[in-house]
């Protein structure tokens, strides 16, 4: 049985008030709070066990590095992944997908070559592809949502032409919950030659995620979403797609020797981890992953499922409220407008004084806002420790909002 009551004792700040009132902390597609076993990785290993990785033949240097690497296993087990050097780590998503677009798409795009996104990324996975768009003349194509909030696999498949030589896809909408097939559009991908991205940043966390079974050539994720430290992160990069990859970035560590005339690079995946990394966010990391295993990701995805039914089921009972995205299959993640002109920023501020915590803004992505002629919205956003009692604050909470800005 899940227990839902245990696992908020893990998480030291859920029994801290916020305006006099209990947190409820609904904005964790933002960031995820921390349980304890985070926090005391990162206190252990900065007290007792911090040295600089790799460099050293000192005892801590040893151990630091022993830590810090074994985060890398730990990683490829919790995406599936059988060999570890599939694993580079990073600082998160936004490092991840810039390493694809300049050490793999750079050297690769030609003029005219076509980039699939969908209209629902957020702009870490649009941005650094303006940026081939830009200088190399690449043609980006977007896929557009249906009015439910749903993206067709086959409407992003038959976008594919001979010219296509990525598609980089969210598994999951930060905005609106959409979860993305990506199964079925990678299989299609890889027989027509078309390498897949997935920005799993909100996907790796509401659900059990298997790289291999999905078969994408990159898989990035972000560790203070999954519970872990800020600028902590990893991307998985097949071995074929990590062969055609150039170094992002040089520096220490990525290279084996640099004389005045030549560099010999390390072995991948070292050979894409330039300069001293995130050594403590990566060990917390890695304890951050190991909780949510030892807790079971099916277990979390059956709790947030039923948290996303009853909100589902409160919110039809606000006739005054909007909600952007209904798929079938989504994440506990709900975009909402008031009717009327209330903005975003105001209802939020209402629910902070209730001591609800929500995002409101426009996501980072842009063209989803656009497609969805709004300029901003309020999100709620759930977690492992959320429980049903929230989403009642938070009803409470919006119909104060309406009652005040209607
Ligand atoms: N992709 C998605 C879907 C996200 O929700 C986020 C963060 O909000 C990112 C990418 C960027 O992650 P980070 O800022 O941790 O690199």
């Amino acid at each position: 049985m899940y227990d839902v009551e245990a696992i908020r004792k893990d998480f030291p700040i859920l029994s801290r008030e916020v305006n006099g009132k209990p947190l409820v902390y609904l904005d964790n597609g933002a960031s995820a709070q921390k349980p304890q076993v985070v926090i005391d990785a990162i206190t252990q290993a900065y007290s007792m066990e911090y040295a600089n990785v790799h460099r050293g033949l000192h005892y801590l240097s040893n151990l630091a590095t022993d830590k810090y690497e074994a985060v890398r296993g730990t990683i490829a087990k919790f995406l599936g992944v059988p060999d570890e050097n599939e694993i580079v780590l990073n600082s998160g998503t936004t490092e991840g997908i810039n390493m694809v677009a300049y050490g793999w798409a750079m050297p690769r795009l030609q003029v005219g070559d076509e980039i699939i996104l969908s209209v629902m990324e957020h702009h870490a996975n649009i941005v650094p592809w303006h940026f081939l768009r830009e200088r190399q003349g690449v043609v980006i194509k977007w896929v557009d949502t249906a009015a439910d909030g749903s993206l067709d696999p086959q409407a992003v498949i038959d976008a594919i032409t001979p010219k296509t030589k990525l598609i980089a896809i969210t598994q999951c909408s930060n905005v609106l919950g959409t979860m993305v097939d990506v199964k079925t559009i990678c299989t299609e991908a890889k027989t027509r030659g078309v390498a897949v991205l997935v920005d799993g940043s909100q996907g790796s966390v509401h659900a059990p995620v298997d790289v291999k079974d999905l078969g994408c050539d990159f898989y990035a994720i972000t560790g203070h979403k999954l519970y872990g430290p800020s600028g902590s992160g990893a991307i998985y990069v097949s071995h074929e797609r990590m062969k055609e990859m150039q170094p992002f970035m040089g520096g220490g560590d990525m290279i084996k020797e640099v004389s005045k005339e030549a560099v010999t690079y390390n072995d991948p995946p070292m050979k894409f981890e330039a300069g001293t990394p995130g050594i403590v966010q990566t060990i917390g990391l890695g304890a951050a992953l190991n909780y949510l295993m030892d807790v079971g990701m099916d277990k979390i995805a059956a709790h947030e499922n039923a948290l996303r039914d009853y909100a589902t089921e409160k919110f039809k009972g606000l006739n005054w409220l909007n909600i952007q995205g209904h798929a079938a299959n989504k994440a506990a993640i709900f975009s909402m407008t008031l009717q009327g002109a209330a903005h975003a920023h105001d209802i939020s501020t209402i629910l902070d004084k209730r001591g609800v915590a929500v995002r409101a803004g426009h996501h980072c992505a842009g063209p989803l806002m656009d497609h969805l002629g709004v300029s901003a919205t309020c999100r709620a956003s759930f977690g492992m420790y959320n429980t049903t009692d929230e989403i009642d604050t938070l009803v409470d909470a919006l119909e104060l909002a309406h009652e005040l800005l209607a």
